[in-house]
């Protein structure tokens, strides 16, 4: 979604968040060629892959409301968003990715536990 500036203070929260539990991670990467969204956190070992997601740009079942002005507009805008983000994850499914979708409303510290454990449980013991 172009009009989603990088590195917005939700995911800098969820970042710094996931980092002191101890987990490192890349950031800003596409973990699958052609895929056009770049994903916040990528655990490239066990292919893990997160995305921190706005409430209005993705839709947020709780929070997206349309603007009242144009909503002809936004609505329709919106649910594009949902389906490329149901795609993104479809074609991330497909090449043996895990797809985590922390939502902005969502507390970091919680989102981060989250992430943490399931990274954990993919990567094979020793
Ligand atoms: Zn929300």
């Amino acid at each position: 979604v172009g009009n989603r500036g990088r590195d917005t203070a939700p995911e800098l929260a969820l970042r710094r968040a996931v980092h002191a539990l101890g987990m490192r991670y890349r950031v800003g990467i596409r973990p699958v060629a052609g895929l056009r969204r770049t994903a916040d956190l990528v655990f490239a070992r066990p292919k893990v892959v997160v995305f921190s997601d706005g409430c209005f740009w993705h839709g947020c079942p709780d929070h997206f409301k349309a603007p009242k002005s144009n909503v002809d507009y936004w609505q329709p805008k919106i649910e594009r968003n949902r389906l490329r983000d149901q795609q993104t994850d479809e074609v991330l499914a497909a090449a043996g990715w895990l797809v985590i979708r922390v939502w902005q409303h969502e507390s970091p510290l919680e989102a981060a536990a989250r992430v943490a454990e399931t990274v954990r449980r993919r990567v094979p013991s020793p």
